[in-house]
């Protein structure tokens, strides 16, 4: 059946009067996710005290919400675990990883990837002594950079500033080829686009739930472990609740079994009560769909904005197949262009240096958002109103 789109944008809580071309940072909140947490907070965590973790399922969570993910990216079932920040997560899988392919040395990444991914890459390189080494290439010189050197590719399918989006199932499969294994971060694409991590034959994969799938601040992040690897795959976080009888409190540590060795510590269950709400959502939805009606929306900002304001340079490639969910633009001021925009209400955001990003999710974003968007945006320049100093006052989150 098709997705009533209209009928989704009910579902979720946005201000009167804002356009929200931002949940590729920050998805938006599901209007059933108060009381959900209102719920945790006084039904559970109030009136059960410690015996939630057994009554309301507390401890099975990250392992349950993580199968309901794991349909949304294409994963087998018990193959996908919630907790800590993506961050986190990309230095586990990483670690693993190169642990799997220990004759080899390189970590090649992109210059597209997101810097936490790849200072985590490197103070993991430090940890292990020095042996390791980090490689970044341009975004489309990732194939050709693949050679027998390499022990892991780490790469974010979409990129974060410009929405290019790598090939996974090409790119993993060289990586196969050339004896490397693959790590594929998802922040930008679970929830935005069709992801088949099985048919792509992806070794590991981590994401966060804050963005698209609309967890709300600081949600927990998820990691995937093809299941070929995951009796084999070492953690190096060798948390308590990773161990294969936390509750025995062995002194030394053994391994959970399966995906299970991939959780560290205590889950964020209030957190995980949001999201458990806001995965409802996804239940009827086909990500083929989404993913068709974001292009057709990116399709209209994008003709509009370059017939109507031709100063602003495309940064994401006109193809449909190398999109994300999210259409940039760049200029040179275009942190006061953003602060003029989000001050009309139309909030999108801006990375440095000089990127306009726009997310274009349509599950609560329609036609005429993207119309009052492309108004909004072209008045801004031709009356020049961006030229305030208080638009030129960096905040500290951007
Ligand atoms: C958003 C994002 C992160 C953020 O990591 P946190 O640990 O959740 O703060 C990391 N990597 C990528 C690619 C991202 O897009």
């Amino acid at each position: 059946m098709p997705i009533d789109f209209a009928a989704k944008k009910a579902q979720f809580h946005l201000p009167e009067g804002v356009v929200y071309l931002d949940g590729n940072s920050l998805g938006p909140m599901v209007k059933t996710v108060p009381a959900r947490v209102d719920a945790a907070v006084r039904n559970e965590w109030g009136e059960m005290l410690i015996r939630g973790w057994n009554h309301a399922g507390w401890m099975a969570q990250p392992r349950m919400l993580g199968d309901r993910i794991a349909r949304l990216i294409g994963a087998e079932a018990g193959t996908v675990v919630l907790g800590d920040t993506l961050s986190i997560k990309v230095y586990q899988a990483l670690a693993s990883a190169l642990d799997l392919n220990p004759k080899r040395r390189v970590i090649l990444s992109d210059t597209g990837n997101f810097p936490s991914d790849l200072y985590m890459a490197e103070g993991l390189c430090r940890t292990l002594g020095g042996q390791y080494r980090l490689k970044t290439v341009a975004p489309e010189e990732v194939m050709s950079a693949i050679d027998e050197s390499v022990a892991v590719v780490m790469l974010t399918e979409v990129d974060y500033r410009t929405g290019r989006r790598h090939h996974m199932a090409d790119i993993t499969r060289r990586a196969h080829e050339l004896g490397a294994l693959t790590v594929w971060d998802l922040a930008h694409s679970a929830g935005a686009i069709t992801v088949d991590l099985v048919g792509a034959r992806a070794d590991f994969a981590v994401g966060c739930t804050y963005k698209y799938l609309n967890s709300g601040p600081g949600g927990p992040a998820f990691i995937y472990v093809a299941p070929r690897h995951a009796d084999a795959a070492r953690p190096a976080l060798s948390g308590w609740l990773g161990h294969e009888a936390p509750f025995a409190f062995d002194l030394s540590y053994r391994p959970g079994q399966g995906i299970e060795r991939m959780r560290v510590g205590t889950p964020p269950v209030l957190q995980m009560a949001a999201l458990e709400a806001a995965l409802e959502i996804w239940e009827d939805v086909d990500l083929h769909e989404v993913h068709a009606q974001s292009l057709r929306l990116q399709d209209q900002f994008i003709k509009g904005v370059e017939s109507r304001a031709p100063m602003l340079q495309l940064a994401t490639p006109r193809s449909h197949l190398m999109r994300g969910s999210q259409v940039s633009f760049r200029h040179p001021e275009g942190y006061a262009i953003m602060q003029a925009l989000i001050a009309e209400g139309v909030i999108g955001d801006f990375r440095a240096p000089d990127i306009l990003r726009f997310g274009f999710t349509p599950l609560y974003v329609d036609e005429d958002d993207v119309a009052r968007a492309v108004n909004v945006l072209t008045r801004i320049l031709d009356y020049g109103t961006w030229d305030r100093p208080e638009f030129k006052q960096r905040a500290a989150v951007t």
